[in-house]
């Protein structure tokens, strides 16, 4: 029996590091649908369509423009590091920058937008087994994943990682900025009226705010074996 795994979660609670850890030891396919998001929202800010974010949804025809001419992908690097592609280039890095983070919110809250990716998810999951991270999984896009888990952390200890991991990578930002960027997102993705960030009834909650990596691994590593067991 094929397998679906939804993780969700407030942002940078660690989801996608978790994700792709069990993907790899259980050999499902992991699907970042935040990616997803941040390459539509990257498609829309090339097109100057997010000069007023919040404005951003109110043409329909506009939208339906964008989504036809917009295609994401993924794909496996010479590492196997999984990264994102807009109509067929390498956006991975793009799309991790504070211009698309402070502006995915009010893109994925586009009920149009959804739709389409969600279909998407659905449809890159037929016949595999799949982990997949996101805020919506286990709510709308498998209400019948056979394990949920929702992540969390204090405010404090995701900034400090997010901050950690751009500045890594040589990214310019201060650990005020993040921080801010974190708390706008969750509120505009929990309050939003289409698929609000909730954790399912039937999730499992995970927070890691004083968990190592190894440690939150092992823990959802032992939730999959029951279920294969
Ligand atoms: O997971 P990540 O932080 O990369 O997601 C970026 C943004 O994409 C979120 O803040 C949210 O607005 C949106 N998102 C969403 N539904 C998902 C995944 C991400 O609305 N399933």
């Amino acid at each position: 029996k094929n397998l679906t795994i939804a993780i969700d979660g407030h942002s940078s609670t660690g989801k996608s590091t978790l994700a792709k850890g069990l993907a790899k030891h259980f050999g499902f396919i992991y699907v970042d649908t935040g990616a997803m998001y941040r390459a539509i929202t990257l498609a829309a800010l090339r097109k100057g369509l997010l000069s007023d974010p919040e404005r951003f949804g109110k043409d329909a025809s506009e939208v339906e423009q964008l989504l036809k001419e917009t295609t994401i992908s993924f794909y496996r690097d010479a590492h196997g590091a999984n990264r994102t592609k807009l109509n067929g280039s390498d956006v991975e890095d793009e799309i991790r920058a504070m211009e698309v983070s402070s502006r995915v919110s009010y893109v994925s809250a586009v009920s149009a937008i959804r739709k389409a990716l969600v279909d998407q998810q659905r449809r890159m999951s037929e016949g595999e087994s799949v982990v997949m991270d996101g805020r919506d999984i286990g709510t709308v896009v498998f209400p019948n994943a056979d394990l949920k888990i929702f992540m969390s952390a204090s405010n404090e200890v995701r900034a400090q990682r997010r901050f950690e991991e751009l500045t890594s990578k040589g990214k310019k930002v201060t650990f005020e900025e993040v921080l801010e960027n974190l708390t706008e997102r969750d509120r505009i993705d929990s309050s939003r009226a289409d698929s609000p960030l909730v954790m399912a009834e039937d999730a499992v909650l995970l927070d890691n705010s004083s968990m190592s990596q190894a440690e939150q691994f092992e823990l959802a590593k032992s939730w999959i074996e029951a279920l294969v067991k």
